[in-house]
């Protein structure tokens, strides 16, 4: 039988990983939760960069690789077009569409940390949405400012921001509720495009707030892109992948994070 490497991180590439038999195997940086309810198998840490999972792929038997890692995670994206060309096998890609603006929306987009340091600069309460990078940065805070930072860490903070560590999905009334709470005069945030943590754009709207959006990196080109789960999961069924019948379950309504 063929076997699928899937590069994973996200909401849907788990929800891919429940839909693979044994021999297929889903692979986590080990930052995040582990499941250990899957029929396939999963492997933890870093492969050594693109030449290590070139290795790992030739060692497995490895002949399709899918890449469904998070939009920005450009890093381990760039090492699977490597790898899978060295080893002479298709890699695809599932690329969560990116969030749009609406009319009314003032999203203002940064290319980098630098950027976005200057684009903060007229706002007193900024809350950071973009993972873990402003806790480096909790000593460099201008004193007319006061930061919140929600990310997976739970820190102490310091006299000048206050750190959130909570990990979505985030509905609509509790974002509502905390920015209500914080007074944020602007969010900041990638453009990750999940369900899970769009909340907070909605809110942004209603209280017309303007947002910085850190830019999403570049990625290469692979075989195949898809949008969504269910493109995957058709993708992997008409290969052989995945058993006619296996693809459907539990893949509507679900929040992704
Ligand atoms: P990155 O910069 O692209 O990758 C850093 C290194 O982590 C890679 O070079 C690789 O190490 C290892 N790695 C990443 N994903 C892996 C996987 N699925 N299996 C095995 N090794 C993996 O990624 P990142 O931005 O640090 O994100 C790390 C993980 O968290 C990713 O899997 C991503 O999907 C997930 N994630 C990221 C974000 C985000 O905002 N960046 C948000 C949610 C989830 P080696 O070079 O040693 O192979």
């Amino acid at each position: 039988m063929s076997r699928l490497l899937v590069l994973g991180g996200v909401g849907e590439a788990l929800a891919i990983a429940r839909h693979l038999p044994p021999p297929h195997v889903y692979s986590l940086a080990g930052l995040g939760r582990v499941p250990d309810d899957l029929a396939c198998q999963v492997r933890v840490g870093g492969f050594g960069g693109a030449e290590g999972l070139a290795a790992f792929i030739r060692e497995q038997a490895i002949d399709l690789l899918l890449d469904a890692t998070h939009p920005y995670a450009a890093q381990i994206s760039r090492n699977a077009a490597q790898a899978a060309q060295v080893s002479g096998i298709p890699c695809w890609a599932l690329r969560r569409p990116g969030w749009q603006a609406v009319a009314g929306d003032d999203w203002r987009e940064v290319a980098d940390w630098a950027e976005l340091v200057r684009a903060l600069a007229p706002f007193q309460r900024p809350f950071f949405t973009l993972g873990r990078e402003p806790l480096a940065h909790l000593q460099d805070i201008p004193a007319s400012q006061r930061w919140t930072v929600r990310c997976l860490e739970s820190l102490p903070g310091t006299e000048r921001a206050e750190v959130i560590g909570d990990r979505g999905p985030f509905s609509l009334d509790a974002e509502r509720a905390l920015f209500r709470r914080l007074g944020s005069d602007v969010l900041v945030s990638k453009n990750s495009g999940s369900a899970a943590t769009e909340a907070k754009l909605q809110v942004a709207r209603e209280r017309g707030l303007p947002v910085l959006v850190l830019r999403r990196p570049a990625l290469p080109a692979v075989e195949r892109v898809f949008g969504s789960v269910a493109e995957v999961l058709t993708g992997l069924r008409e290969r052989g992948f995945v058993r006619l019948g296996e693809t459907l379950d539990g893949l509507t309504g679900q929040a992704l994070p």
